[in-house]
């Protein structure tokens, strides 16, 4: 997850250590009316909450009516689901008013979102395969015990293998991560998934990641020509670019229409560059950097050379600029004995690996 770029969770609950909540919460549930006790476990009566149905978009009537038809005739309903299971022999077992038995899956996660983000908490994420029974019954949980749950519930789309094939184990097209960052640069994929709707499936194929890849090459050669063009003193970026991106962005997380204006905004930087427009060209550069950041895709061509060194740049370029050449020489043996190589353009002092 570090290479892909993403940022290490607060929380890695482990619902082992939310038992006695859950026995709690199933408790109470039952003291309600909303659950009753079988000769197998705790079941939630979802006839108790009047909305069920809300996320899956489909009335009560109608869930049951397409509902498994399950051998338990214990239940009262076909989509009454368990709250607490109790124990078969050899099977792992905590102590309850019910017997020894354990939670059902989806009162783990009702009670260890509630604890750790509190009641009201702002989204609840996941893959669409997970919107019924899953989230609805968490949710079902939390309506009938009258506790706020997510305010908002965001559900993303599943990858996809050549074709809009599903990727699964079965099928045999199963790509890992780490395969994937063998065969490409790992930002490739973060890009795919930037360059998808969340709610959009997500096509991972050669096209698409070699595709991804010529992408990020655009991006890292634009970032080298801002670290080469130097002599650029402003720090300024682009509003516009960075406000364009924000209102795609705050439209539903339009990540594809978001990532299409920075690369648009890459041309126009290239095009800028090309004039000698350098200002321009740097802070159209600056803004694509930073919005690009803000999502976690970081260029390389900056990255390799550190800011320190590229400082020296700066310094050769105003020592020659006041015609101090021993300080300008002085500097360019500074960079060179920290392992770079130094040219002399038009714009100034270049510094490579
Ligand atoms: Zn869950």
């Amino acid at each position: 997850m570090s290479t892909l770029g993403c940022l290490p969770p607060t929380q890695v609950p482990h619902a082992t250590a939310f038992i006695e909540e859950m026995v709690e919460i199933v408790a109470e549930l039952v003291a309600l009316g909303s659950a009753y006790e079988t000769s197998d476990g705790v079941y939630f009566a979802v006839s108790a909450v009047d909305d069920y149905g809300l996320l899956a978009h489909q009335s009560l009537a109608s869930l049951r009516s397409g509902a498994r038809v399950e051998v338990n005739d214990k239940k009262r309903s076909p989509l009454d689901f368990a709250l607490w299971k109790k124990a078969k022999p050899a099977e792992p077992w905590w102590a309850s008013p019910w017997g020894p038995g354990r939670p059902g899956w989806h009162t783990e996660c009702v009670v260890m979102s509630l604890a750790l983000l509190g009641e009201g908490f702002d989204l609840h994420g996941g893959g669409q395969d997970l919107v019924f029974p899953h989230h609805e019954n968490e949710r079902a949980q939390a309506v009938a015990l009258g506790k706020p749950f997510a305010r908002r519930w965001m559900h993303n789309g599943m990858v996809e293998a050549r074709g809009g094939e599903k990727m699964s184990k079965s099928l045999g097209n199963v790509l890992t991560l780490s395969d994937l960052f063998e065969q490409s640069d790992p930002r490739a994929y973060r890009l795919l998934v930037l360059q998808s709707h969340y709610r959009a499936p997500i096509e991972v194929t050669a096209t698409t990641l070699s595709d991804a890849v010529s992408a990020l090459g655009r991006l890292d050669a634009l970032s080298g020509r801002l670290a080469e063009a130097g002599g650029v003193d402003s720090e300024r970026s682009d509003p516009e670019v960075r406000d364009a991106f924000v209102e795609r962005m705050q439209d539903d997380l339009d990540t594809p229409g978001a990532t299409a204006i920075l690369f648009d905004a890459i041309r126009r930087a290239n095009v800028a560059f090309d004039a000698r427009e350098a200002p321009r060209a740097a802070e159209l550069t600056r803004g694509v950097l930073e919005c690009f950041g803000a999502v976690g895709l970081e260029a390389k061509g900056v990255a390799e050379i550190p800011e320190a060194v590229l400082e020296l740049g700066h310094r050769r370029d105003r020592a020659r600029a006041e015609r101090d050449f021993a300080t300008a020489d002085a500097l360019r043996a500074e960079i060179v004995a920290l392992g770079y190589a130094v040219e002399d353009t038009s714009s100034g002092t270049r510094i490579r690996r």
